[in-house]
């Protein structure tokens, strides 16, 4: 059984996450999406939603499984049973980012292998920030995001205009 965790903050998650956890799902026999649940970065939405957006996102893909977890990602991973994390990338900066990563888990836990799967062209330049900054000024995200986003983030948008009149925006960074 070869089982893998695709692990990140997915604030919320969108389709180069969707694409990057099916075509990770077809690869491994199981696939875990582990939703962190303290990344240092502000959150949009709460972990159990995070949550909920991503399984009615990966509803249709059998073998895949979301859970939140905190601490190390190489912990969560053997916890799961996983040989291994799977993570993607769409830039040079998210390669410098990644590659660091893998080699400091390497030596957090030497059994788990790390796998980067190359974007879709057509999301090369997506981000949840992204996402969301468009979503929230009232832009059309239908290209981005699967319908259970596009549904809470015109929800969080009334929300947070009743709250303060005007729509705040979040960090571009990602
Ligand atoms: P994190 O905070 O861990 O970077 P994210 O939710 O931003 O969490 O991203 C989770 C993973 O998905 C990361 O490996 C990220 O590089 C990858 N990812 C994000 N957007 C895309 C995309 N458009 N195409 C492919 N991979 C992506």
């Amino acid at each position: 059984m070869r089982r893998a965790v695709y692990p990140g903050t997915f604030d919320p998650i969108h389709l180069g996450h969707v694409d990057i956890a099916s075509r990770s799902a077809a690869i491994f026999d199981e696939l875990v999406v582990g939703i962190y649940d303290r990344p240092a970065k502000n959150l949009l939405f709460s972990t159990e939603a995070r949550i909920d957006l991503a399984r009615q996102a990966l509803q249709g893909v059998p073998n895949v499984q979301v859970m939140a977890y905190s601490g190390l990602t190489v912990a969560f991973a053997r916890q799961s049973g996983a040989q291994a994390i799977v993570r993607g990338l769409r830039v040079i900066s998210d390669f410098e980012w990644e590659y660091q990563m893998a080699l400091t888990n390497r030596e957090l836990a030497e059994e788990i292998e790390f796998v980067c799967l190359m974007t879709r062209q057509e999301y090369a330049f997506l981000s949840s920030s992204i996402v969301k900054e468009v979503a929230l000024l009232g832009g059309d995200i239908s290209c981005m995001a699967p319908l259970a986003v596009i549904g809470a983030l015109i929800e969080k948008r009334k929300e947070l205009e009743k709250q303060r009149g005007a729509v705040p925006l979040v960090s571009l960074r990602d």
